[in-house]
């Protein structure tokens, strides 16, 4: 579709630049201006009549009308009518009235009515930020059955769109389910086709032909799971391609990423793989696993502070660089691979920087790690971008108990602080804030920290605005017994011995981040206790989550809730990313359009 040059900024103001993006500006209603004898009342209907009577009072205009079509007597009536329009009307005249009839005291009234010239169509009605009438000329000059089926759109479903527009016949007042259903479909497909357009095929130095890897698994202390050994299988076959991997692997907290990415960087032999993470602790753990897990393999760690290794020689010797972002600060020696860790935590600029090149002619190859699972029909979407894994299997069944607790509970839960205190376990809390507000119902981290730091040892304080908060969590890890914290501990830092996690203020975090926070205990197997300490103990949503721990659950639970908004007759809503589509109910038309894009999901 070209568009002329003077209808472009028609087209900005949509907010559209194409022809998918216009159709789904759908008719909020049709008015249908075809003559037809049934009387109706239920919606407006065409009037072709001839004026008997006129009746001027300064606060209203009636002019009694008999209706042709109808074969019936009619009262139209005006209230306050502007001056202009009893010149429109003359006894004996016959002209066309549009309006909703409604039965008075036995007689036909007709309030209102618009006063159509052009009759015998069914003119659908637009609402947007333009005005109606150059919507409708857009849709008349781009609109046709030929550019629909051109965009790739299945037949029936170009024909049914292009109806919603140009309807022939009687259609009801408003958007029938089926037709709601097409628009529903073109604004996926249309969404599809984008992203997918954006997925870029750069050449790359094909992996994984050696063979370590069957018996370096063999050598691990643990069987993997069958989701592992899938994501592994899934990279294998991606590497082995002289394309750049563009994969992103999202799995649950302590479901065994890390061993993913060893197996990665195995394959990538004799090729250089670089591993980032978003923090120099997560760093510090994923170097110390690499070192245990791949003992033969030149490691090395390279954060804002240190430098270390597990061998003796230069950087340009490693075979595994692991580091933070100071990574991109250095000369680094050429890398096959890209893995990142925790890549929600790195923004989009520097995930700009991380475009690798191997040499002149190649990509690297680039796994991303996700630890936010996401619902279906956003990995579903995600896919036609990038290739997609989801591991939902956990190595240990997670053993956590969450309660909801209130002020009552207090006293009890000091008690079960004590016996896991007892017991070498460790326990954090979470405070919303750092310091005081006037508007908060709870306690701050600074308020609340001297009670704990009164009653107990091994107390640490740690939040997102302390440049040392790595280190102090690193020591907590060793010697610690109580963790006070804001929600900055949801890094992906191991806590072996956590087994309790209290949040204050519960309900005021989203279920993600209740997620998150949640996932940092019962890291082992270990028998875990979430508190959720609220005010409102009654809280629906805290309920259910307290109900699952499975994080693919938890993102399904969380886009149902932000969704529960009603979509008002083709507006768009602010917030909504689609206007038709509901990825928390259209699944099945959303796997109807990436079959029909051949799209696929792994
Ligand atoms: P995450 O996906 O959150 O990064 P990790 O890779 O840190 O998870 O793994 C969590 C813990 O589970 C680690 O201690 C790791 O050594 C262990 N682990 C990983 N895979 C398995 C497995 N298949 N069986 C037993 N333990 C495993
Ligand atoms: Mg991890």
């Amino acid at each position: 579709m070209t568009i002329l040059a003077t209808d472009r900024p028609k087209f900005a103001k949509l907010g559209v630049a194409d022809l998918l993006g216009l159709a789904l500006y759908a008719p909020y209603r049709y008015d249908d201006l075809c003559l037809r004898s049934e009387l109706t009342t239920d919606k407006p209907m065409l009037l072709d009549a001839t004026i008997d009577a006129i009746d001027l009072s300064p606060k209203r205009l009636m002019v009694r009308i008999y209706a042709h079509n109808i074969a019936r007597t009619v009262d139209v009536l005006y209230f306050s009518p502007k001056g202009y329009l009893k010149e429109q009307f003359l006894v004996g005249a016959r002209r066309y009235f549009f309006g909703r009839l409604s039965l008075q005291a036995g007689r036909l009234q007709l309030s209102h009515p618009t006063l159509p010239r052009q009759i015998g169509a069914i003119i659908p009605r637009y609402k947007s930020l333009l005005a109606e009438r150059s919507l409708r000329l857009l849709i008349e000059r781009y609109l046709t059955l030929a550019e629909l089926e051109k965009t790739g759109l299945p037949p029936a479903i170009a024909n049914a769109l292009y109806a919603i527009h140009f309807p022939l016949d009687a259609q009801p007042d408003e958007l029938t389910p089926a037709q709601i259903e097409v628009l529903k479909y073109t604004e996926i497909f249309r969404h599809l086709k984008v992203l997918h357009a954006k997925k870029r095929h750069f050449p790359a130095i094909p992996l994984a032909t050696n063979d370590y890897l069957s018996s370096w698994i063999a050598t691990l202390p643990f069987k993997l799971t069958a989701d592992q050994l899938r994501v592994i299988g899934e990279i294998k076959a991606d590497l082995q391609r002289p394309v750049a991997t563009r994969r992103l692997i999202v799995g649950d907290v302590g479901c065994g990423k890390t061993m993913v990415m060893l197996a990665a960087a195995q394959m990538a032999l004799p090729h250089r793989s670089l591993l980032m993470a978003p923090t120099s602790v997560l760093a510090d753990q994923l170097y110390r696993e690499a070192c245990r897990f791949l003992p033969d393999l030149p490691v090395a760690l390279v954060t804002g502070k240190k430098y270390l290794s597990n061998y003796q020689g230069s950087l340009d010797e490693a075979k595994l660089i692991i580091g933070t972002h100071a990574l991109l600060h250095r000369e680094l020696p050429p890398v096959a691979l890209l893995m990142i860790d925790e890549q929600h935590r790195f923004g989009t600029k520097q995930r700009h920087q991380l475009i690798f090149t191997a040499d002149k002619e190649n990509r690297t190859h680039t796994l991303q790690f996700s630890a936010t699972p996401i619902p279906r029909t956003q990995a579903m979407i995600a896919s036609a971008l990038v290739d997609l894994s989801t591991i939902r299997q956990l190595p240990f069944a997670k053993k956590i108990t969450t309660r909801i607790i209130s002020r009552p509970d207090f006293p009890a839960l000091l008690a079960h602080i004590d016996t896991q205190i007892k017991a070498d376990r460790q326990v954090a809390i979470i405070y919303p804030l750092v310091d005081e507000s006037e508007h908060h119902h709870y306690q701050s981290l600074t308020e609340g920290a001297p009670y704990w730091q009164q009653r107990y040892e091994g107390v640490f304080v740690v939040h997102g605005r302390q440049k040392e908060k790595d280190e102090i969590l690193q020591q907590f890890a060793q010697e610690g017994k109580i963790l006070l914290a804001t929600t900055v501990i949801e890094v992906g830092i191991s806590l072996p011995r956590l087994s309790t996690i209290v949040i204050v203020g519960a309900e005021r975090l989203g279920l993600a981040t209740l997620h998150q926070l949640r996932g940092r205990v019962s890291r082992n197997g270990l028998d875990g206790y979430c508190f959720l300490y609220t005010h409102n103990p009654n809280n629906e949503r805290l309920a259910s989550f307290a109900a699952t721990t499975d994080g693919f659950a938890i993102a399904e639970l969380d886009l149902k809730l932000r969704h529960s908004g009603d979509l008002v007759g083709g507006h768009e809503q602010s917030g909504r990313e689609y206007r038709w589509f509901d990825p928390t109910a259209d699944e099945a038309i959303l796997a109807r359009a990436m079959s029909d894009l051949k799209l696929k999901m792994d």
